[in-house]
């Protein structure tokens, strides 16, 4: 668990490279920069950690390509306190993210074995969501809903309607809509019954799934 100037040096890098590719949000880019994502990774790839890439991270699912965790969160245009609502915790690098940014976490993982390992692993970091969730993403989590965003970190075959329901007045949901490859979606809740909706590029995630294994 080791964060050196080598690993300080990667990051910087990164974070130019996630600039140059069009992230202007200066606190986004800073959370990049200071985030080690080295340590969200298996052994075997921690030596790619600062490549623009996804990388396997067991249980057959991803870590988000930090352009990818980068697009997302400048589209959340997060505010400090903000709550949000993650839906697929997965390494928790996603979830660090926001925590860097001030929001009031909550995420939600379907994997048992990715759950308890992130759970175990982000407060060694000094990373406390407020609460991560064991179940089922598309259901959200309404105990503690409304939510001024929700983030969907894995690709979604339709938008669900429980997590729509789950947004405050002027809440957004950032959402990849689709099976194989998947266009980002900003869906924003303009009054109890509308919605508006803005759709940007393609990106490629791991599904989001159904039903627990
Ligand atoms: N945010 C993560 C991305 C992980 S990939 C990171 O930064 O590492 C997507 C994650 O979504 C996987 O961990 C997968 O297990 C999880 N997932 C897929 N379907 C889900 C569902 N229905 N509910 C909750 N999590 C789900």
């Amino acid at each position: 668990m080791k964060d050196t100037f080598k690993h300080k040096g990667l990051r910087n890098k990164l974070a130019s490279e996630v600039k140059s590719k069009g992230i202007l949000d200066l606190r986004v880019l800073n959370a990049i920069e200071s985030i080690p994502r080295h340590l969200f990774m298996d052994s075997s790839f921690i030596d790619h950690a600062y490549q623009d890439k996804a990388f396997p991270i067991g249980a057959g699912q991803t870590i988000s390509q930090p352009y990818t965790v980068a697009f997302q969160s400048e589209l959340l245009n997060v505010k400090k306190g903000d709550k949000i609502l993650e839906i697929g915790t997965g390494s928790g690098y996603q979830t660090a993210v926001l925590c860097e940014l001030g929001a009031i976490v909550y995420s939600i993982e379907r994997q048992k074995e990715l759950f308890k390992k992130t759970s175990l692993f982000l407060p060694k970091i000094g990373c406390n969501p407020k609460k991560l969730i064991f179940g089922d993403g598309y259901k959200g989590y309404v105990s503690d809903a409304p939510y001024d965003s929700i983030l969907v970190t894995a690709g979604a075959p339709f938008i669900p309607k429980s997590l729509l329901n789950q947004l405050k007045i002027s809440g957004k949901l950032v959402i990849p809509v689709g099976e194989k490859t998947q266009i980002m979606t900003l869906i924003t809740r303009i009054s109890e019954k509308k919605f508006k909706k803005i759709e940007f590029g393609e990106f490629k995630f791991v599904p989001l799934l159904k039903e627990k294994n």
